[in-house]
Formats: C-alpha cells, structure tokens, sequence
C-alpha cells in the first residue's frame, strides 16, 4: 500500500449509482456501479469504446447522463428526472468541484499560461486578479513551471501544456479531479512529467479518476483499478491484483493485449 491509500473511515466522496447513458439507439453506459472513496486514486482501463470517457464526462455533466444516480459527498449532483433547465443552475457549481483534463489540452491560446489559469477563478468564483495571480504562480510552481507564466502555449512543448491544463483545473480547488488519457497525445518523452505531476498531486490527497493506458502508473499511484467493458464495470480489484491475477477471462484477454 502507497503512502496516500485512503483510510477507510474516511467518507466516500463519489458514489454512482446505476449510471445509464445512451446515445439514441446507442447505449454506452448500462449501469456503471461504483464508489470512490476521499483520497482515493481510482485508474480506469478497458478497451476503446467501452464508455471510459462517457463516465467521466457524466460525472462532471458534460453529457447528461440518462439513468441512474451520482452523488459528491453525499450530495445528488444529476438529476434524470428534471429537465436540463431545471438543472442548468447547479452545473457551475458541479464544474467548480469536479476538474477535468483531456488528451488535448485545449489551453486559450490567445493567453499566457498565468493568464490561462487566472480566468475561471475570476470570472466564475470572482476572486480577485492579484489573489488569482499569486495562486496561479504558486499553482505552476507545483507542476514545474514558474518560469513559463508569461509565455503563450504555442510556445510550449505538449508536456508543458498539459501540465499547464493540471494547474488550470486545480485553480478551481476542485474535489475530484478526472483524467482522460492525458498523456495519450504526447511524444514518450514527456510522459513521465505530467505522470509525476499526477502521482504528486495523489500524494498531497486529490481523490482522482484516471482513464490510462499507462500501466506502471496504475501500479504504482493506483489504489483501486477498474475495467470496462461495453458500458459495464466487470473487475474491480487493487492494482497489484488486477495485473497479477485477474479473475475475469476479458480482462486477462485485455490485459494480454495491453501489456
Ligand atoms: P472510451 O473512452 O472507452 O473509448 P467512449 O466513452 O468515448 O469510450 O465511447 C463509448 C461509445 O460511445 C463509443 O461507441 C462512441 O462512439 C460512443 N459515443 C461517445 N460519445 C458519443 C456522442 N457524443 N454521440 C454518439 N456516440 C457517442
Ligand atoms: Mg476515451
């Protein structure tokens, strides 16, 4: 067990429950099961098209799941039985506590890096331009990039960037944070960067869920791995079981594939 496995007595800080999203005829999620302890490091693994990215864009209501209940400490943050509009109200406050990261960063590129990670702490919480920018600079020295603040992403490597992305979801001191194969767009040069830059903020206690390819890391940080399969959580197993000893036949077959 790592240094930052979570202590059991502690509340859970993300529970799902029968999570159902279809796309049309198309059904993506079919009733996903899961709960996530605070601090927990939960990796996520399956094959493509498994629903991998639905889940988590469903956790931070990027797409409107179409069944089944999500809770943040205990809290119901969806509601399937509302309309969108009825719900339009709270989405702000999910996205403050839920942060994501994507395998592209989509950093504003007509900004600095300080400027990038100043923006939705002012312009969503209000804080104030030098209180965001003392917590930016301070934001970028945790991922290894002070001396970067005043550059436009063009000028930096996809590494950077997406170390820049980690920061400027962290700027909203989010409770949760959600990765989906950040570093699946970079060369393998600078895969052990933000890799670091990930299993540092799992030290420091950020419950996270982290959709990857990279194995070693899911060893290494992860307390708990999953495997989907066709919108189903079919193992759920500590990271040194999963990869040793897997009990089911698809995730030994995926495994096999993968590894
Ligand atoms: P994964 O991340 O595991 O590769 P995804 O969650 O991206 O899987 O996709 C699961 C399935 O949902 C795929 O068949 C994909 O084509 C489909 N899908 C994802 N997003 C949409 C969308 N916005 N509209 C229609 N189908 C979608
Ligand atoms: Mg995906």
């Amino acid at each position: 067990m790592t240094s930052h496995s979570p202590d059991r007595t502690q509340s859970t800080m993300l529970h799902i429950n029968n999570l159902q999203k279809s796309f049309g005829e198309l059904a993506v999620l079919n009733g996903v099961n899961l709960e996530v302890a605070q601090q927990e490091v939960l990796v996520i693994i399956g094959p493509s098209g498994s629903g991998k990215s639905t889940l988590l864009r469903c956790v931070n209501h990027l797409e409107p799941p179409t069944g089944g209940e999500i809770y943040l400490e205990g809290v119901l943050i969806n509601d399937t039985t509302k309309s969108r509009r009825a719900f339009e109200s709270h989405l702000n406050r999910i996205r403050c506590e839920v942060g994501m990261v994507f395998q592209q960063f989509n950093l504003f590129p007509h900004m600095t890096v300080l400027e990038n990670i100043m923006e939705a702490p002012i312009q969503v919480l209000g804080v104030r331009r030098e209180e965001a920018r003392q917590a930016a600079i301070s934001l970028l020295d945790r991922v290894g990039l002070a001396d970067k603040m005043d550059n436009y992403p063009c000028m930096l490597s996809g590494g950077q960037q997406q170390r820049v992305a980690i920061a400027r979801a962290l700027a909203m001191k989010p409770k949760v944070m959600l990765f989906d194969e950040v570093t699946s767009a970079l060369d393998p040069e600078l895969v052990g960067d933000v890799l670091r830059v990930m299993e540092g903020l799992a030290r420091d206690g950020m419950t996270m869920l982290v959709v990857t390819h990279e194995m070693g890391f899911a060893e290494k940080v992860g307390d708990r791995v999953i495997f989907m399969a066709d919108g189903l959580v079919v193992e759920d197993a500590p990271p040194q079981e999963i990869f040793s000893a897997p009990k089911e036949a698809r995730t030994r077959q995926f495994l096999a594939e993968v590894l």
